[in-house]
């Protein structure tokens, strides 16, 4: 059966929002829906816009239907037979879908689901369609069975219109990208960061990835993972620029493995970070700064260090989207949305790390260190050496 049609569901949290505030986010969906059907070169002859979903004309429904799962704002799709609402089409297209996936002694059930005037009930659509369907294909051993079945007869009726599917595709839910301001992102090329990034994404905020180079104090496996990390998680921002800013951080490292006590580097490197971070920030007109942090994950992530790494900045807030999850929660997420093999990949850790970092440092002293050193001059510099990648 060919399919013409796919239904784009929107998720549930853009329904609920007030009338111009739905229409606005239903919209920036539509041109998300859109770059990303160009972006991966799925024709259409058309997309429809109608009380909260998107159905999209197109000979190429299930390539269309898988792709569009990777925007946010989608709650599922399903490549769909679209036939007008009357009894006996439903019935038709109904049959070949049940011809095309009933075989020998398979279980089928017919859901339907309906909105608009019609003369029947959606109950009415089940009870006729599966009784055909049972007649029809006596000869196959088939079954009902509306617990478990081997295929589902999807119908929806929507006014004049019906669509027969079988196959549902879930997407990620959340809010259409560029819904919300753009947020800078820590990106380190690992796995937490790169889920951070991609949940801010989930609810609406694009990210503009910033990674720092320390190198020598690793190689060059480490900038090529940011990078890799960002083109993955840029396959969820179709449409959106494709930045990444490097900076290099090693010179930075290397002043505080020299000038200050070894057990605060991590500490004094990442309010270092957070402060040209402010610096991106400003200039990218960004409204925070995202963050793989999670409690006690690193030993520069006790809760204590995180207040004294807090402290470093105060014109923008620091999310952490990942702080209470464990790490099996965080591979979970880096493994649905292709991050995880890049992440993992083998790369050399950072040298400048103590063996012996400060668990429970005391702000006031990392400040007294940070007096003697010059930090504003390091800001500065490295802002300036900032350079930007297309990806
Ligand atoms: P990740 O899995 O993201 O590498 P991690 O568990 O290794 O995190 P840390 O190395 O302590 O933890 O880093 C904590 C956070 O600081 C990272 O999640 C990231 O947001 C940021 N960060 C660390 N290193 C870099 C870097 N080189 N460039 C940009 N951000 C970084
Ligand atoms: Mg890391």
């Amino acid at each position: 059966m060919k399919f013409n049609t796919v239904i784009v569901r929107f998720g549930g949290e853009i329904g609920i929002k007030g009338a111009w505030t739905r229409k606005t986010y239903e919209k920036l969906l539509l041109r998300n829906v859109k770059n990303t059907l160009k972006h991966h070169n799925v024709p259409y002859e058309n997309i429809i816009y109608k009380r909260g979903r998107i159905y999209v004309k197109t000979m190429e429904a299930s390539k269309a239907a898988s792709t569009l799962t990777k925007v946010f704002g989608v709650s599922s799709t399903s490549p769909a037979v679209e036939t007008i609402s009357a009894m006996e089409s439903i019935i038709d297209k109904s049959l070949e879908l049940a011809d095309e996936t009933l075989t020998n002694g398979s279980s089928f059930a017919v859901r339907c689901r309906r909105t608009g005037k019609h003369p029947y009930s959606s109950m009415d659509v089940c009870r006729i369609v599966g009784k055909q369907i049972l007649t029809k294909f006596k000869n196959r051993n088939i079954n009902v069975n509306l617990k478990n079945p081997d295929v589902t007869v999807n119908i929806e009726v929507r006014d004049e219109k019906a669509y027969v599917f079988k196959e549902t595709f879930e997407g990620v839910d959340g809010f259409p990208l560029g819904s919300q301001p753009k947020i800078v992102a820590l990106l380190s090329g690992g796995m937490d960061s790169a889920v951070a990034c991609w949940l801010v994404m989930k609810r609406g905020c694009p990210v503009i990835p910033l990674h720092f180079d320390v190198t020598p104090f690793t190689d060059k496996r480490t900038i090529q993972k940011a990078q890799d990390v960002t083109r993955a998680l840029f396959e969820w921002a179709v449409g959106f620029p494709r930045k990444l800013y490097i900076v290099p951080h090693g010179e930075n490292l290397r002043i505080f493995q020299e000038e200050a006590p070894k057990k605060f580097t991590c500490i004094l490197c990442k309010r270092l970070m957070y402060r040209i971070a402010e610096r991106i920030a400003e200039k990218e007109r960004a409204e925070g700064i995202v963050t793989g942090e999670s409690i006690g994950e690193q030993a520069s992530q006790t809760l204590q260090n995180l207040k004294v790494l807090n402290e470093a900045i105060v014109n923008y807030p620091i999310h952490r989207p990942i702080l209470g999850f464990n790490k099996t929660e965080t591979e979970e997420i880096a493994e649905k949305i292709g991050v995880l093999e890049i992440a993992t990949r083998k790369s050399m850790g950072c040298k400048a790390a103590p063996k012996k970092p400060a668990t429970k440092a005391k702000l006031e002293v990392v400040k007294e260190v940070e007096r003697k050193l010059p930090i504003e001059r390091m800001v500065e510099e490295s802002f300036r050496a900032a350079r930007i990648v297309e990806i």
